[in-house]
């Protein structure tokens, strides 16, 4: 279907290929799979990019490979704090919540948010009554908690031990979520969801949920979703540069989300991602990690999933 565009990451910070099993590999492909084909179907049906956002990205909040939802960073204190945030690039309307602890979709709550019309973002308890008394899903933060994550904030609490955590991996670190789309009216839309860096002091916010930080969205010019340590994102308002370079520079959408990656961010020495598309065209995934877990699904209807450098191509997105 020409026009029609999805594109999704999972985080910068993908694992040393050796630290899952050929399964666990398989089934984080099939997680990311799942989510396009959620997006998709949205798009196919005529459903707008805003739409599609939110459902590609609540599978990925519901996997426990990545860092959003089920299988969130933890904080120092053993908890856990979500952020998210959704936006359309057709007005520019905007929702996000950050340091939320019990809503079981994040973007689910930026989503109603931006739908008000009003109120852009919630922090903490606030966001968790808004969402409870929105009717949206709610859970345990127990719920959140996988295996892994316990122990990599073991891990990285004996490198702060140690001395050594300037050695921690980019999958140690972090991840996040993200998706972007193009609809049959040609609107664009951007969200992202995360758990934040692991680790991360308590009350802590990424860029995640700060609009033009890490999302941005504006009809014929870029939607766009970030990830890597959100603090260089901010100060350098990531998403919304790509866009700048964009309008002000006339630079093609590639060169622009090429440059944010590899120059910008990347000259602070950090690991860097981020999904991005145009007003026309397939979405760009740049990164300067190991890996990236990413997925797009183009013009011609082929869904494209990877992890590390290689292309798992899928067939046509049903
Ligand atoms: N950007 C996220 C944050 O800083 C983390 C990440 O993408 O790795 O909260």
């Amino acid at each position: 279907m020409s026009g029609l565009a999805l594109g999704l990451h999972g985080g910068c910070g993908t694992l040393d290929r050796s630290l899952m099993s050929e399964a666990e590999w398989a089934e984080a492909r099939d997680h990311i799979a799942g989510a396009l084909s959620a997006g998709w179907s949205v798009l196919k049906a005529g459903g707008a990019a805003l739409d599609a956002v939110q459902a590609t990205i609540m599978v990925l909040e519901d996997s426990p490979h990545f860092n959003a939802g089920h299988g969130a960073a933890l904080t120092e204190a053993s908890t856990h704090e979500l952020d998210a945030s959704i936006m359309d690039g057709a007005t520019r309307a905007a929702g996000a919540v950050c340091a939320t602890t019990r809503i079981r979709n994040p973007i689910t709550a930026a989503r109603a948010l931006l739908d008000g019309g009003q109120v852009l973002m919630l922090t903490g308890p606030a966001a968790d009554r808004f969402a409870e008394k929105a009717g949206l899903a709610m859970v345990e933060p127990s719920y959140f908690t996988t295996q892994r994550r316990v122990d990599t904030l073991a891990g990285l609490k004996r490198r702060a031990a140690e001395g050594t955590s300037s050695k921690a991996s980019e999958a140690e670190k972090h991840g996040t979520v993200g998706a972007v789309a193009r609809d049959a009216k040609g609107h664009l839309a951007a969200g992202t969801s995360t758990g934040g860096f692991n680790n991360k002091p308590v009350g802590r916010v990424g860029d995640s949920p700060i609009i033009g930080a890490g999302t941005y969205a504006r009809d014929g010019v870029c939607a766009v979703s970030c990830t890597g340590m959100g603090e260089y994102f901010i100060r350098n308002v990531a998403a919304y540069d790509v866009a700048a370079r964009i309008i002000y520079g006339g630079a093609r959408l590639e060169d622009a989300a090429g440059t944010l990656v590899h120059d910008v961010i990347a000259s602070h020495g950090i690991g860097a991602g981020m999904i991005a598309l145009g007003a026309t065209g397939d979405p760009v995934a740049p990164f300067n990690t190991l890996g990236m877990y990413r997925g797009w699904v183009g013009s011609d209807g082929e869904m494209v999933v990877a992890t590390h450098q290689e292309l798992f191509r899928r067939g046509q997105a049903a």
